[in-house]
């Protein structure tokens, strides 16, 4: 059991799974006496299997604990900013977090760590039902010929499609599915594209709407249909969200984060390896999760207000954290607004200052 502390005095024992006393199953949670108390008449430690994250309920301990064998990523962070001396291990004689705090080095804290909150149920029978039901839709994706029209309009290949684990789910699916509950949670994600996410909290998707999309529609004419009231949401996603790319474990010390799925694929199609590229999707850049490998990350974020915010805002906490930054948002001319618009219109030139931000630092 390694104790540190957070900038923000907070306090997180990282522990093997061996150390669990007697622990038992309990679905989502394992149960275990609290070897940092030393109770042994009630398993007041509670873990989240699918996290790793898990505190313990006597109120005097009031323990937060993390499995590292369950959550190797941020495990591995947490210990690489230990050893970097950017967290404090607590001391043989105990101290409170505030002198801990003075005796830490200089530097802004960017770790804000989040134990996730407990999902609701039907997000966890939404999730188990999409993933039930992967294979499937990846057949779906390879054999309807309407995804590949909408693939092929923004120059993306099937092949590359399928490589990065893109799935698709027909409204006859969901429709043919025996159990209703089933039918009914999934019902919102009929007619969709799906992307799988990483997280440190698990596997999730983020799926785009293709509803009453046409072949040779442009992709403006079907955002602003899909925009009206009463239309599907353009985009949804599963809790846990998450990143679309490789495993963080996976990626390589240099990366380009770019905002939307459509753009990693373009980049990807552009030549670029599937481990140096990571899309938002939505969620937020967390700087825990970046795992330890990443040295130096290019944000390639669109260079609208909201791109520009986003992209001050995470420069600082990358650079804070020891990660070399450079920024790429597209250019303000009018050769399209995002990536894939570039793409689209001019092929790998329309990328070029991309790529010299990437291979070119400084
Ligand atoms: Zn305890």
């Amino acid at each position: 059991m390694l104790t540190i502390y957070t900038h923000q005095g907070r306090r997180i024992e990282i522990i093997l799974q061996s150390e669990l006393c007697d622990p038992v199953n309990m679905g989502e949670h394992v149960r275990a006496y609290c070897h940092i108390h030393g109770s042994d008449h009630q398993r007041s430690l509670s873990i989240n299997k699918a996290t790793g994250w898990g505190h313990c309920f006597n109120a005097a301990c009031n323990a937060t604990v993390l499995v590292g064998e369950w959550n190797p990523a941020v495990a591995k962070r947490l210990l690489q900013l230990y050893y970097q001396g950017l967290f404090s291990a607590a001391a043989p004689s105990y101290r409170p977090p505030d002198q801990q705090r003075k005796r830490a080095p200089l530097v802004s804290q960017p770790v804000l760590l989040h134990p996730p909150k407990s999902t609701a149920r039907w997000q966890q029978e939404e999730l188990a039902a999409l993933l039930s039901l992967d294979e499937q839709m990846r057949i779906a994706l390879a054999h309807s010929q309407r995804v590949q029209a909408y693939l092929n309009e923004r120059k993306i290949s099937l092949e590359m499609a399928l490589t990065t684990g893109v799935r698709y789910l027909p409204a006859v699916m969901v429709n043919r599915l025996e159990a209703q509950k089933q039918r009914g949670v999934l019902r919102r994600w009929a007619e969709r594209i799906l992307f799988p996410l990483v997280s440190p909290f698990g596997k999730g998707y983020i799926g785009r709407s293709l509803w009453h999309w046409q072949p040779g529609m442009n992709e403006n004419v079907h955002k602003s249909l899909l925009d009206q009231p009463r239309r599907p949401r353009r985009w949804i996603k599963t809790n846990p969200a998450g990143w679309f790319g490789v495993e963080f474990d996976e990626l390589s010390s240099s990366i380009i984060l770019v905002e939307g799925t459509f753009d990693l694929l373009t980049l990807l199609m552009a030549g670029f390896q599937p481990t140096e590229v990571v899309a938002l999707a939505g969620t937020a850049a967390q700087i825990d999760w970046f795992p330890p490998q990443v040295k130096s990350v290019v944000l390639a974020f669109d260079g609208d207000q909201g791109g520009k915010e986003a992209t001050s805002r995470l420069a600082d906490q990358l650079v804070h954290t020891g990660i070399c930054v450079r920024l790429c948002s597209p250019p303000q001319d009018t050769l399209g607004k995002d990536w894939n618009e570039r793409w689209r219109r001019m092929g790998p030139q329309g990328l070029s200052s991309i790529s010299e931000a990437f291979l070119n630092p400084e």
